[in-house]
């Protein structure tokens, strides 16, 4: 089938917008003209875009679907909802927070059948490892089995909340980095030093404190910067592709622009939370705003800007991982909250707003910070991640002037509470493509429907 998009706003890549029409052939983008209001030739199916700007469909590297095994906070369905409503077309979904965990064929097979007649997007899968597994040695065969099935890479925690996804010690990690260098992988790393943070936790508690900010200071500033230097040591000791989830910190920041200019193969993203709020909102919200690593300072807030600005920051991702709510989620004690939210529908507005609207960012550099840089890293590229010939017509359609205010009772997500309720913003996303196909409308459809998703295989 010839499908032709008129009248599409595209960035250059010099941050200037282009009127073009692009043609799709069997949801693959075939051409892109300038657009010039005639008609389509016969046989081929228009859709006029109306001058709507059109990015690269969104791909956030970092989710957590839940699926199967913890759907009370979020199932395929619900959150790939949410990720075509927010012009996101490839989700990956992170190997933990599903049961069995994705951590041999077997359990990719049993989390693929699950899923699969579920999703509305597109969807790719970070494999994972044990402890276990790497004293045994049978991740050896494991990590080539999961690379084959099509796995982005191997998600290793150094300090860990679940009991079914434990961390692995530095012995572990490097064993596991050899390894992941021998077979090239890449492997995400949540870094933030166990014991330090353990420690005043620990610490905290024993004084009788379980304010939000008691948190925050259990979960010390310094075990992130600890725990990102051991990994880019190691990194740069096996020469191992690394990359760090959900930045936080200043220092962090600092240590990966270091690792960087001296050529370690590191890359890492950060959050909108990280980007957006501070010490002060999570005083202000409480429980609700607990994730892990925790809400930092407003210096920070500016350092990752700067970091994300000048490419130390490689993408930006959510960390999408929601807690049942209220249950879960409104507590006076801190402790007894699930740390996590929902996020994948919000990113791409409260991103153009803030990073472009706010902070002058090009539109281009936006698409890739969103959808390019996630898409390469990962292995997705070129099928994923760009407005280009031959690449899958995924993209999403905004108006950048149109206000919108957010309002966790408009998340298609199970749970529904956001950090960002009440925040306003222009930019929202009006339809979704994944393959030529609709998925969204902002009347509420979603034309493609669920099982449209397909899985898609990192190479
Ligand atoms: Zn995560």
């Amino acid at each position: 089938m010839q499908q032709l998009f008129q009248n599409a706003q595209i960035a250059q890549p010099d941050g200037t917008l282009l009127a073009v029409d692009i043609l799709v052939t069997d949801g693959i983008i075939e051409k892109f003209s300038p657009a010039r209001g005639e008609p389509a030739p016969a046989g081929v199916v228009a859709t006029d875009l109306h001058g709507l700007f059109v990015m690269p469909g969104g791909v956030d590297g970092h989710v957590h679907f839940d699926d199967p095994g913890f759907t009370e906070r979020e199932d395929f369905g619900t959150g790939t909802m949410g990720a075509a409503a927010g012009g996101v077309t490839t989700i990956v979904d992170m190997p933990c927070t599903s049961l069995p965990p994705v951590t041999t064929p077997d359990n990719f097979k049993t989390k693929m059948k699950a899923v699969e007649s579920k999703a509305y997007v597109d969807y790719a899968f970070w494999g994972g490892t044990t402890p276990t597994f790497i004293d045994s040695g049978a991740f050896r065969r494991l990590l080539p089995e999961l690379k084959e099935l099509g796995v982005v890479g191997i998600k290793a925690y150094t300090i860990s909340g679940m009991q079914t996804y434990p961390r692995l010690d530095t012995r572990q990690m490097v064993m596991l980095f050899e390894a992941a260098r021998d077979f090239n992988m890449l492997v995400a790393v949540h870094a933030e030093d166990y014991f330090l943070a353990t420690y005043y936790t620990d610490k905290i508690i024993r004084e009788g404190r379980s304010d939000p900010l008691a948190y925050k200071d259990g979960r010390t500033y310094d075990a992130e910067p600890l725990a990102v230097s051991t990994v880019l040591a190691l990194a740069r000791r096996e020469h191992t592709r690394v990359h760090i989830v959900h930045m936080s910190t200043s220092a962090g920041v600092d240590l990966v622009r270091q690792a960087k200019g001296q050529g370690i193969d590191a890359t890492a993203e950060t959050c909108p939370h990280y980007l957006l709020l501070n010490r002060e909102d999570f005083v202000r919200l409480g429980s609700l705003a607990k994730c892990t690593p925790p809400l930092r300072d407003r210096y920070d807030n500016e350092v990752l800007w700067a970091g994300l600005l000048d490419g130390t920051i490689d993408y930006v991702a959510t960390d999408h991982a929601a807690g049942i709510y209220p249950r879960e989620k409104v507590t006076d004690n801190i402790w007894n909250a699930y740390a996590g939210m929902p996020g994948v529908q919000l990113r791409v507005s409260l991103m153009l707003h803030e990073a472009c609207t706010v902070r002058g960012m090009n539109l281009y550099r936006f698409g890739e910070i969103m959808s390019t840089n996630p898409a390469k890293r990962l292995g997705l590229f070129p099928r994923k991640g760009m407005l280009a010939v031959g690449s899958d017509a995924d993209f999403a359609c905004i108006d950048p002037k149109a206000p919108m205010t957010v309002h966790a009772e408009d998340l298609y997500a199970k749970n529904k509470y956001t950090p960002f309720e009440g925040r306003e913003l222009r930019g929202a996303v009006r339809q979704t493509y994944v393959r030529g196909n609709q998925v969204y409308d902002s009347s509420g459809k979603f034309p493609a429907g669920a099982g449209y998703g397909k899985f898609i295989k990192a190479v």
